[in-house]
């Protein structure tokens, strides 16, 4: 059975560890500090064979270099992007095989967040970094919003029952930008209940689901007329497609984080 750990870093980064029941070896997913991954590994008898880096910021790959005095292992990450230590560049429709853990994974390029990252989707779980939040999705640090509309425009179109791990704990702040776009949407108040309750007993939210962000993640709403009708009203404007929707919830988003 497919396992995955959870391993928290620096204030609000995940580390994935990928592993298997009956075998110590994990991949470790975004490890942007060696630190804390090797004390986990070290607790619970892992050992990882692979890294896998979905984007070059140093909160998903700092660790690495570290990471490879102790363990001599491939690491796979976005062609178009600088990792340090990267063995297998990766981009748009590569596929990568973990015959250690059992486990393939498809890998799409989306550009938004940065220029060129990855996802890593398989065996009804995605790994997606920081272009898809539980609750949100990145910053245009180096892309356009119309690059990272189409990037989200891929991943909503995944199976509803595949598992979202992303990089961060951002769902709570996220859920709570969403209400101020739906504030009517039933699933919103619930799935809001259900992460703080998660929250209270120190429990991560990740993974989500993807029908979960369909249902109440805005950035993957901007079809839904409740969103255009508060992008319209907060732009003062006419909204004639779905990237100027989530071009005008973005800078929402990005205006509140600023004020905050
Ligand atoms: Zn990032
Ligand atoms: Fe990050």
């Amino acid at each position: 059975m497919l396992r995955v750990h959870p391993v928290t870093a620096f204030k609000d980064n995940y580390i994935w560890l990928i592993g298997r029941t009956g075998t110590p070896k994990v991949a470790a997913v975004d490890p942007g500090d060696a630190r804390p991954l090797l004390g986990y590994c070290a607790a619970h008898g892992l050992e990882p064979c692979v890294i896998l880096i979905t984007h070059h910021h140093r909160d998903h790959a700092g660790g690495v270099r570290e990471l490879l005095d102790y363990y001599d292992v491939p690491v796979y990450g976005p062609v178009h992007e600088t990792i340090p230590g990267l063995t297998h560049p990766l981009g748009e429709g590569a596929r990568v095989t973990l015959p250690e853990i059992g486990l393939t994974l498809q890998v799409m390029e989306l550009p938004g967040h940065t220029r060129a990252p990855l996802s890593y989707a398989g065996a009804g779980m995605l790994f997606c970094g920081d272009t898809l939040f539980t609750g949100g999705c990145g910053y245009l640090f180096e892309g356009t919003a119309a690059q990272m509309h189409a990037s989200l425009t891929r991943l909503a179109a995944l199976p509803g029952e595949t598992q979202v791990y992303c990089g961060h704990e951002y769902t709570l702040e996220n859920l709570g930008f969403a209400l101020h776009v739906e504030p009517d949407n039933p699933d919103l108040h619930a799935r809001i209940a259900a992460a703080r309750r998660l929250r209270a007993q120190g429990l991560p939210t990740v993974p989500s689901t993807l029908e979960e962000e369909r249902r109440t993640n805005p950035f993957l709403r901007c079809h839904i007329q409740q969103v255009i009708d508060a992008a319209e009203k907060y732009a003062g404007r006419r909204l004639s497609r779905p990237d100027q929707v989530f071009a005008v919830v973005r800078q929402w988003k990005n205006e509140l984080d600023a004020r905050a």
